[in-house]
């Protein structure tokens, strides 16, 4: 079987990383954890932390450090993403949590590498404007070529628009990635873990592209 891979995605919201992750974990054969998927899931549940959580991420807001670490820290140390690896998917954003990530993976053997996903700002704001998710398995659509009826191809899930995907809260989630995020390409950069990818065009072409970097880079 193919070896595993640990492995953070980096790049602006609708950059792709939610499409590129669900293909990457079923190339690698290990789990896609999605932190933004994993508080929308709590936040469903109704629990007094899922509201909190709902309100930071209806406003576009970050959810404070401490809270993300934990949840990620658990994951991340259990079941098949300890044995395997993992694709990371909006984690880390902010520097803390990177420096609470290569501390988690130190017993582990550290990090593969992390993938930028380069998409100019006034494609992502189109990206996001159009963007249907599946609320099941976080697969992602445009709103003109969305399946019909509002049901998910991959698992039957049902097909709806994000409610931070407002014109004002994807203003604010791309303020911040500037802030907070994106300074973690040069973080990653020093650390010579950072590869670099275009985002534009085909899924397919972007995946074909993150693979054979990898591939190059002796990362996998
Ligand atoms: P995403 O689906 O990755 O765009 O995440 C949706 C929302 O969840 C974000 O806008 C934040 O409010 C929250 N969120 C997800 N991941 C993180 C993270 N690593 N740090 C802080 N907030 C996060």
């Amino acid at each position: 079987m193919i070896p595993g891979i640990r492995l953070v995605l980096l790049g602006k919201q609708g950059a792709g990383k939610g499409t590129q992750a669900l293909k990457l974990s079923r190339h690698f054969h290990v789990p896609h954890i999605s932190t933004g998927d994993l508080f929308r899931a709590e936040a469903r549940s109704g629990s007094e932390l899922g509201r909190a959580l709902k309100k930071s991420m209806d406003a576009g807001d970050l959810v404070p450090d401490d809270v993300v670490i934990k949840v990620v820290e658990k994951t991340l140390t259990s079941g098949a993403a300890r044995a395997r690896g993992f694709i990371l998917d909006g984690f880390p954003r902010t520097r803390p949590q990177a420096e609470a990530l290569l501390r988690a993976l130190e017993p582990l053997g550290g990090l593969d590498a992390a993938v930028n996903l380069v998409v100019d700002t006034d494609v992502v704001v189109a990206r996001l404007s159009g963007r249907r998710v599946c609320t099941r398995c976080g697969a992602n659509y445009q709103v003109e070529t969305a399946p019909e009826g509002g049901v998910c191809e991959n698992c039957g899930g049902e097909i709806v628009q994000r409610d931070d995907d407002t014109p004002e809260a994807i203003q604010r989630r791309l303020d911040l990635y500037e802030q907070e995020t994106s300074p973690l390409i040069s973080f990653y950069d020093e650390r010579g873990l950072l590869a670099e990818v275009d985002g534009l065009g085909d899924p397919q072409e972007v995946f074909d592209r993150t693979v054979k970097l990898l591939h190059e880079n002796g990362r996998r």
